[in-house]
């Protein structure tokens, strides 16, 4: 720590102020290479992440989407017109999508519009005449494809098990069917119709406004709306042979989806594990306030997933198996509502800040099982650390910067490890004011706005702290000043 920072930390006004110029330093360390800036008038492909170069775009800011798509069980195919609500942050002679699909046709503001397909999901799109900074822009995008058959490497979110297709997956699963600014820094409002063959339902998020215009014998139209923006990869689709259970828990409409290939015992067993969600929602309340959104729900598909819950908004989906596993069934689904609070409400800025997600969706389940007078969440802390000491494997993998390819691995456990050790340190009061205050401000932020704003919370130097769990590369020391009890 340079000399001048350790000084401007001696008073508390001043602490804050170090974490601040930290970030700085933080912010400089966390730069990658992205794609080069165009022309002042053209908005870049890449929101600018450092683990993602291509995901999302730059130049606008999505308002809603309003998804309508005709899906052919036969052809596995779907033919889908999205409307994109924006506005524009700088002058637009031409921008980006992110679409996997084939485009069949473009109009910008009503007026046909040239488009061109790049890379894996790059679609450059350009208006008939610029678009001024600060304006409103439509665009409406008429595509098709056949989405189970692209894969990016390994990775392939549109999932078929039977007579059924779901797109679902993080950190992408949108361009495989709707074009957007795929990028979690820019959440938007999401409207999701679906036509099928009469006797398939859909499943999306939010709520249900219809399930079938009426005005068709063959085919059902299926109509679900977001009243509160989502990040793109919090949407997801599912269409089959779903049974539905629908209702009202403390004022909000819920719908819970389980696949009919689910015997009718696994599928009792799944609505019972799926109607906790109400009483698990109440408990996080009591933690971090008012639940952020209108509507609840749960799903659970056929198909074999490679997570056990994805917080897709207002509506999880559930990996089978752990809905059907008695003990573990409450665990996920307090972990996936968490994700409600902190990483939908409040979406990470960065990929790289996973932490401020994954850590509280996974200290949310020691915190809801300590206040139900199970085991406390310091017992949590110090058994996870006991076995995880000596393997500096796990500790490799930092807070601040995991890297993309372990993105999703010791954030389970040092995540939570780490928001317990700060409790130890701060205190009740001022852990749950931060933990409120974070969840309860929508937007899209930081690990380092994190840290300031913890920092903020007490009088106690976290500069130590932070450098020991979210910064260092090695097991924190067992001292009490890392928050050890
Ligand atoms: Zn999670």
């Amino acid at each position: 720590m340079p000399v001048l920072l350790v000084l401007v930390l001696a008073t508390p006004a001043g602490i804050a102020y170090g974490v601040r110029l930290w970030r700085q330093q933080l912010a400089s360390a966390k730069t990658y290479p992205t794609t080069p800036p165009g022309a002042p008038d053209e908005g870049r492909s890449g929101a600018g992440d450092p683990y993602f170069s291509d995901y999302g775009s730059s130049g606008y800011d999505a308002v809603k989407y309003a998804i309508s798509m005709d899906w052919d069980v036969d052809t596995e195919t779907l033919q889908a017109t999205t409307t994109i609500t924006a506005k524009a942050t700088q002058p637009l002679r031409s921008f980006y999508v992110d679409l996997a699909l084939r485009t069949r046709a473009v109009r910008v503001n009503g007026r046909p519009a040239q488009f061109e397909h790049s890379g894996f999901q790059d679609l450059k799109i350009i208006p008939a005449s610029t678009i001024a900074a600060g304006a409103d822009f439509t665009v409406v995008v008429e595509y098709s494809g056949t989405p189970g058959m692209i894969k990016r490497g390994d990775v392939a979110p549109w999932l078929k098990t039977g007579s059924e297709w779901t797109a679902a997956g993080e950190p992408e699963s949108s361009a495989w069917w709707f074009p957007a600014n795929d990028h979690p820094s820019d959440p938007a409002l999401m409207d999701v119709t679906v036509r099928v063959p009469a006797g398939l339902e859909v499943v999306s998020v939010g709520r249900l406004e219809s399930a079938d215009s009426g005005t068709e014998a063959d085919f059902d139209t299926w109509h679900w709306v977001s009243r509160q923006p989502m990040a793109t990869y919090l949407n997801f689709v599912t269409i089959g042979q779903y049974q539905l259970q629908q209702g009202v828990v403390d004022g909000r409409p819920y719908v819970y989806a389980v696949s009919e290939q689910l015997s009718e015992a696994e599928r009792s067993k799944a609505f019972a594990a799926l109607q906790q969600s109400g009483q698990i929602v109440g408990d996080l309340e009591a933690m971090y306030g008012d639940y952020p959104f209108t509507e609840l729900g749960g799903v659970v598909p056929a198909h074999q997933l490679r997570f056990a819950g994805l917080e897709t908004q207002t509506r999880p989906v559930y990996e089978r198996g752990a809905i059907l596993n008695h003990g573990f069934a409450p665990e996920v689904i307090t972990h996936e509502l968490a994700h409600m609070w902190f990483g939908d409400n409040v979406t990470v800025r960065q990929w790289n800040d996973i932490f401020t997600s994954e850590a509280y969706a996974s200290w949310s389940q020691w915190g809801r099982a300590e206040r139900a007078g199970g085991r406390r969440a310091n017992d949590e802390l110090n058994r996870l650390y006991d076995r995880a000491k000596e393997r500096d494997d796990f500790w490799r993998v930092t807070m601040i910067d995991p890297g993309p390819d372990k993105l999703f691995s010791t954030v389970y456990a040092r995540g939570p490890m780490a928001l317990q050790a700060l409790r130890n340190v701060i205190g009740d009061k001022a852990f749950f004011a931060l933990a409120r205050e974070w969840s309860q401000n929508p937007g899209s932020r930081s690990v380092e706005e994190w840290m300031v704003k913890a920092q903020a919370k007490t009088s106690v130097d976290l500069v130590p702290f932070f450098q020991a769990w979210i910064i260092g590369s090695t097991a924190p020391a067992r001292t009490a000043a890392n928050g050890f009890r």
